[in-house]
């Protein structure tokens, strides 16, 4: 499973050319009647890669000659003069992602059981899929030609694993030489080129904690406002990741990381204007201490990598509280169902589920479910699978399960260890809902 993970990073075979997966029926794409499946080869003469490519080379362009590869198999040429705003409303097909030439020591793809869904055995490394969705890479395999890609086309943000500025430190948690593992002259280079960096520290105990820590946020600092950011999330154990140079965080460690970041953290405010180095929500929770206020988090610079997200879906609530009053339920309300999430957030839930019962008269309660399906210390609700949720069947009371979207894959309607959400549904003896916050509102709505 691992062995392309010690050659140099590796592109997959792509076919050349970005793939129409959907045109829009009145638009410019259907006018010069392209097609799902149809790829677009080539724009004024330039070779096309990707959807990035298409859109760097048409952006402004008035007058464009595209070079199509029909889905039958024919060559097209198109002559197009459009005006500046016009889209050309297409879609194209998901970026099949780079694979890094790591080894890291922590790396999720080893804490998986072996039956997990394939998707999570990717080990992207893609300074697009970064630009595109703040996805993390380590630069350590970067090619020129993606240097180079990311200064013209401007692919800023980027979101780079760095863990730790000493080069010791680094080598031995991406389990690479010391000479791969340096990227300080790339990231000089970028920085120059005005790309901005959002910085991520995977915390290892006694790795890259203590001093070590204090040495990288220092140096990140440094470089700020070119570098934004940095969050510290702590290291994830699974059952399956029994390497035995990694030690378990524990409630001890993530107080007393918190206790050693909160001033640097004050210093970085009065200084730079900002917190700067953000501890992942997850070291706040398995403290067992709150998560800092609103103003801590300035734009929550790195919500997708779990920081801040306690506090925004707390705003969140409270806002649906509130239109919650502007437009009652009705009274006495009829609704009655249970909600399964990870044991880390359930307590938090638990409270805020309290108050909603209490103000509009629902029955609502929060059952926390066990991730046996990952083990280890894995308690967030995004990574329970569906046995973990069927475990929990006998703990259901009400009309309807409510559980978290976070739970599915992104773009399918499937659970990590493979489960499609209509069996899960056929399992339970209610129907099984999964939200967020915003759809949770109006499916009050529907059972009042
Ligand atoms: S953690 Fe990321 S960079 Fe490290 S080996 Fe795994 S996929 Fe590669």
């Amino acid at each position: 499973m691992y062995e392309f993970a010690v050659a140099p990073a590796v592109t997959n075979i792509r076919h050349r050319g970005a793939a129409v997966a959907e045109v829009a029926p009145v638009s410019l794409g259907a006018e010069l009647e392209l097609e799902p499946g149809d790829r677009i080869t080539k724009v004024n003469g330039r070779p096309i890669r990707d959807y990035l490519d298409f859109r760097f080379h048409t952006a402004g362009e008035t007058e464009l000659v595209l070079d199509v590869r029909k889905h039958t198999g024919e060559h097209w040429e198109l002559r197009i003069e459009r005006s500046e705003s016009e889209d050309f409303g297409l879609s194209f097909e998901q970026i099949i992602p780079r694979q890094c030439a790591n080894e890291c020591i922590f790396c999720f793809c080893k804490g998986n059981p072996e039956r997990a869904r394939p998707s999570l055995f990717v080990r992207d490394e893609d300074v697009r899929l970064s630009f595109l969705y703040g996805n993390y890479t380590t630069l350590t395999s970067i090619t020129e030609d993606e240097m180079r890609r990311i200064i013209e086309q401007r692919l800023s943000p980027q979101y780079v694993s760095v863990h730790a500025t000493n080069l010791d430190v680094r080598a031995y948690l991406l389990g690479i030489e010391k000479v791969r593992a340096d990227i300080a002259p790339k990231l000089a280079r970028l920085l120059d080129a005005g790309i901005e960096i959002h910085a991520q520290v995977v915390l290892c105990p006694g790795i890259n904690d203590g001093e070590i820590l204090r040495q990288t946020i220092a140096d990140l600092a440094a470089e700020h406002p070119r570098i934004t950011s940095v969050a510290i999330v702590p290291l994830g154990l699974t059952r399956y990741n029994v390497d035995t140079r990694l030690t378990p965080v524990t409630p001890d460690f993530c107080r007393q990381t918190i206790d050693e970041i909160i001033p640097i953290q004050g210093q970085f405010r009065k200084r730079l204007g900002t917190t700067f180095a953000f501890l992942g929500d997850e070291i706040y929770l398995r403290a067992g201490r709150s998560v800092p206020g609103r103003a801590h988090y300035g734009d929550y610079p790195q919500i997708e990598d779990g920081i801040g997200m306690v506090r925004a879906f707390d705003n969140d609530f409270a806002a649906l509280l509130k239109r919650l009053e502007r437009h009652p339920l009705g009274r006495p309300s009829k609704i009655q169902g249970t909600i399964l999430t990870g044991t880390l957030f359930a307590p938090v839930l638990r409270q805020k589920i309290e108050r909603l019962n209490i103000r509009c008269g629902t029955k609502l309660q929060v059952e926390s479910v066990e991730n046996n399906y990952f083990g280890g210390d894995v308690s967030v609700a995004g990574l329970l699978a569906g046995a973990d949720l069927l475990a929990a069947r006998d703990r259901i009371r009400g009309e309807f399960v409510i559980i978290s979207k976070s739970m599915l894959k992104s773009d399918e309607e499937i659970m990590l260890d493979g489960m499609k959400l209509e069996d899960l549904r056929k399992q339970f003896k209610v129907p099984v809902h999964p939200v967020d916050i915003d759809s949770f509102a109006g499916l009050l709505f529907r059972y009042n």
